[in-house]
């Protein structure tokens, strides 16, 4: 099964499921394929990427999973559902063609007009959904939800964490220390991305992670991403995780959200400033005609800032930290 080659020549396999090694697979539609263990497994899991058609390493990372697991390489004992999240993107090689799609879920969509990529988000909700559904709750649901940034960032890799009132589920946390991610991310807010959606319907333990910068097809060193590939496939097989080798992970807490109101809005950062870049106690994060944000504190830092939104959308979110372990 080529995943990727499906998507980027836009066809349909000749056999939609099958019988491989030990476990059954199925095509669920483009991009969407499942695989179940023939014997019991305790955590049915979903892995994405795509959903931002142009970060090409992550895809890349889950096609070569894909391929090792139909060629008996990787040890499949979790039921496993694969996404490629926006081929039509994927396809264009774009971030997204004309909304973008991480933005739409938990209900969004309805915010969007009804084109193609607002359909895909609903498709996924619904085929993520009915595969967490497909399982009773005694087994545990996870779904990482791979992504690589747009900017630099000061932290090379990093993890967000969907607004919850559960408790984050320890696994999840540990397998993040394990793939030495820099740094996690705790929103205070619901959100509209594919893991808010699968944390909060699905009750799956939910991480976006961004893995570094954004490349075109098979321009990507996959060697940088050989610690999270290693822990991704070391879930698959129920292995036990690593130790940490790098230095306590750093944690932030989304502390506010920067909303662009006003066109003469600006950013108080250079237009290549690197994502978790820092303001101090005093200095001016944003200016606009409507008022001012102003670092309340030493060391508060921005994340994913962008000037070029449409009015009323988020420019930035404000992060402190809050502890090391
Ligand atoms: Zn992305």
């Amino acid at each position: 099964m080529d995943f990727l080659a499906h998507i980027l020549l836009e066809k349909t396999p000749q056999t939609l499921q099958g019988q491989c090694h030990s476990f059954h697979w199925q095509w669920l539609g483009e991009g969407l394929l499942s695989f179940t263990p023939n014997t019991s497994y305790k955590k049915s899991v979903v892995f994405s990427a795509g959903i931002h058609g142009n970060e090409t390493a992550p895809i890349e990372l889950l096609v070569q999973i894909c391929q090792d697991i139909f060629a008996g390489l990787l040890p499949l004992n979790v039921r496993l559902l694969l996404v490629l999240g926006n081929p039509r993107a994927i396809r264009q090689g774009v971030r997204y063609i004309e909304n973008d799609m991480n933005r739409m879920f938990y209900g969004k969509h309805l915010q969007y007009e009804n084109l193609a990529e607002t359909q895909r988000a609903q498709e996924l909700e619904v085929v993520v959904k009915q595969f967490f559904e497909h399982t009773d709750v005694s087994i545990s649901r996870y779904h990482y939800d791979l992504h690589t940034a747009i900017r630099r960032s000061l932290f090379q890799t990093f993890a967000l964490l969907p607004y919850q009132k559960k408790i984050y589920d320890q696994i999840l946390i540990e397998s993040l220390a394990a793939a030495e991610i820099e740094a996690l991310v705790y929103h205070r807010e619901v959100g509209s991305t594919f893991t808010s959606f699968t944390s909060a319907i699905c009750d799956a333990a939910s991480v976006t992670l961004e893995l570094g910068a954004a490349k075109p097809l098979g321009q990507n060193d996959l060697t940088q991403f050989t610690d999270i590939d290693s822990i991704l496939r070391l879930l698959l097989s129920a292995g036990a995780l690593p130790s940490r080798k790098k230095s306590p992970v750093h944690i932030f807490k989304v502390k506010s959200t920067i909303i662009k109101r006003d066109d003469d809005f600006r950013l108080n950062l250079s237009a290549d400033a690197p994502n978790f870049s820092s303001f101090q106690q005093g200095e001016l994060i944003a200016s606009q005609r409507s008022g001012n944000d102003i670092a309340e504190k030493n060391q508060i830092r921005i994340l994913f800032p962008n000037i070029h939104v449409k009015n009323g959308l988020r420019a930035g979110l404000i992060l402190e930290e809050v502890e090391r372990k």
